[in-house]
């Protein structure tokens, strides 16, 4: 405790000597990893652009927010009346939210963009409430509603949470760094349950924690090991919202877990979504889930999110910052920055290294990298992906001629991800007018998911940004209907058109509904844009087989010939091929000097192992060392 305290006040003394008396700072308190600093007059802080934070953040090496002093605050009334007068028109003001507890007013509009500073520092000036602008989305979503909510109503909980990590994060480092190593929990020479245990003498930071769906039961990582102990934990980080790299977190919280959670912002709205379908799902089947919605809310509440680029503290010996990934909305890449310049990780999780429609591709520049873990899902010797622009062709030219025969172009869609990709794809092509503007009908948790990606279009590819900036928002198209209640049968009356249903391999969901309805339709087309998991319905049609047996609402078995036309086309995956695997290697920089593969099956990690080592580090002139670990495996990297 001593030496938590002696830290801390190392900290409050700094600021104190470089704040002018004039700012009447009342207090400097922990906020996670950030400092708070109290004060009466708190826009001196924001003024000439914010340069006395930024010397503050630059001498203590932390993040700084100032909040206004609490006795000092004008009434909520009156200071709901001044933002009401000093927003402009533009912006489409909808809610303003007094968080009594952290002192933020939480001002909600639909255009922040429109927004410029001089309005922050008036507010904050007039009021002592710090304005925070959050983005209504044009697509309403229930996820922002109960994750807001819930912030709202354990507002006091979650400081006092804040202050706890503040303190465990800017304790005294105890022990000299002289070691790290790491421990493969999951995903090593698989894909699926996605763990790594970071370790140092001072900390451990857990990279992941995803299940590996399987028929006789889901698989979960490693956690029995002597070396993972939830209670030892200093940080867990969520690559991104899918179930294989986040789907066992609230278990976790159900065995004790008290810690922090970090990851971006979107991630924690959409995998909020996936835990919940996940209780539904496992209930449905009759199966107990393995966490409740009440260990979900603790993951939530314990969870801390951050932007790309964001240096942040997570250990008195570990700095974390998130990158953008390319895979899906708010999907990170993670670097480690250990001991002061001892060693820097970067582990890649899911990623794209090819620019698609949704996204941007993955980021390559680092201050350092010594140690690269990058995934391998397609570097076997055959997985050639061709080329998105290629791919886009394709489902034009399918989607046109459905429509020469009046058919229904159904495509069975992932909710998350390729379902927008398709979705912006689709719209581009109309746009091109390469296909004529027919309706497109969305179903399933899509709809959910997409209003999601319509709160954080700075997430997405600087194109799409910049349509949704400009008012021409692809997901609020005027052609683009959701589902709701809607008679399945007058949807695939209405002709031409297209479908996007989940689930994206035909394990069910309405697609399967909507498949029942239109097997024998022969001018109809089912066009598959993902990969079918060996086993699954989607995978079986692929195969060749054409009598489909399905349940009808009555609950009678009915048995049908496919007739629709069956189509697959690649090119749209999230992930890399081998080349553009190969590509992010070369451009990665620095190069590291240790590469470890992992997220891959067997045979396609040998392959890619083999690959790089023979042929692409000379062909290339990269001089890196590349393993492949087991799960189980604790190598030293130091
Ligand atoms: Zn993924």
């Amino acid at each position: 405790m001593e030496t938590i305290i002696k830290a801390a006040t190392e900290i409050r003394r700094a600021i104190l000597e470089l704040v002018p008396v004039y700012a009447e700072i009342t207090k400097v308190e922990f906020e996670g990893p950030r400092i708070a600093i109290y004060s009466r007059k708190p826009e001196v802080f924001l003024e000439k652009e914010g340069e006395l934070i930024k010397n503050i953040a630059k001498r203590v090496r932390k993040r700084i927010v100032v909040r206004g002093d609490p006795q000092s605050r004008l009434p909520e009334k009156e200071a709901t009346m001044f933002i009401k007068e000093i927003i402009p028109k533009d912006a489409g003001l909808s809610e303003v939210y007094f968080n009594i507890v952290t002192g933020e007013v939480e001002i909600e509009v639909s255009k922040p963009e429109n927004i410029d500073s001089s309005v922050r520092y008036e507010i904050l000036a007039k009021t002592l409430w710090y304005p925070r602008f959050i983005r209504k989305p044009p697509l309403s979503s229930r996820t922002l509603r109960e994750i807001r909510e819930l912030y709202r109503i354990s507002a006091n909980d979650r400081l006092r949470f804040l202050r706890d990590l503040g303190q465990k994060i800017y304790r005294v480092q105890l022990f000299q760094d002289d070691y790290v190593r790491i421990t493969a929990l999951g995903s090593f020479q698989e894909v699926g349950r996605s763990a790594i245990l970071i370790q140092t003498p001072e900390s451990k930071v857990l990279l992941d924690s995803g299940i590996k769906p399987s028929s006789n039961g889901d698989e979960f990582p490693f956690f029995e090991l002597p070396e993972f102990s939830i209670d030892d934990l200093d940080a867990v980080v969520i690559t991104h919202a899918h179930l294989d790299h986040c789907g066992i977190l609230p278990y976790l919280f159900k065995y004790g877990y008290k810690g922090p959670v970090y990851m971006t912002e979107p991630t924690l709205y959409l995998s909020k979504l996936l835990f919940e379908d996940y209780i539904r799902i496992a209930e449905r089947e009759g199966r107990v889930p393995p966490y409740t919605m009440r260990d979900v809310a603790s993951a939530i509440l314990n969870t801390y999110t951050l932007g790309y680029g964001e240096v942040t503290d997570i250990s008195p010996d570990t700095r974390l910052t998130l990158y953008r990934s390319g895979h899906i909305l708010g999907s990170a890449l993670v670097h480690l920055h250990i001991g002061e310049g001892l060693l820097n990780i970067v582990y890649t999780s899911d990623l794209k290294y090819a620019r698609t429609m949704l996204l941007d591709p993955a980021h390559t520049k680092f201050p350092r990298a010594e140690v690269l873990v990058i995934e391998s899902t397609y570097g076997g010797s055959q997985d050639k992906l061709p080329d998105e622009t290629e791919a886009q062709l394709n489902l034009a030219e399918i989607v046109l001629h459905t429509i020469r025969r009046s058919g229904v172009v159904l495509i069975p869609v992932l909710a998350i991800g390729r379902a927008q990709e398709i979705l912006l794809v689709l719209i581009s092509a109309i746009k091109r007018k390469l296909i004529p503007e027919i309706p497109i009908f969305i179903e399933g948790m899509i709809d959910e998911v997409s209003a999601v990606h319509t709160a954080f279009p700075e997430y997405l590819s600087q194109k799409t940004r910049e349509l949704i900036y400009s008012g021409e928002n692809p997901f609020t198209a005027p052609n683009v209907h959701i589902v709701k209640g809607e008679s399945r049968e007058e949807i695939i009356n209405t002709r031409p058109s297209v479908i996007l249903a989940t689930s994206g391999m035909l394990t069910g969901g309405p697609v399967l509904e909507y498949l029942r309805l239109l097997a024998d339709d022969d001018r109809s087309s089912l066009v598959f844009v993902s990969y079918q998991i060996e086993g699954t319905l989607g995978r079986r049609i692929l195969q060749g087989l054409r009598t489909l047996t399905f349940t009808n609402s009555k609950g009678k078995m009915e048995v049908k010939e496919l007739k629709m036309e069956v189509r697959q086309i690649e090119g749209f995956s999230g992930h890399s091929d081998r080349r553009q695997l190969t590509r992010y290697l070369r451009h990665i920089s620095p190069t590291p000097r240790l590469v470890i593969l992992n997220h891959g099956e067997k045979t396609k990690i040998g392959e890619f192992r083999g690959y790089l080592v023979n042929y692409a580090s000379k062909k290339f002139g990269l001089n890196f060392n590349v393993i492949a670990p087991q799960n189980l495996e604790t190598l030293r990297l130091l």
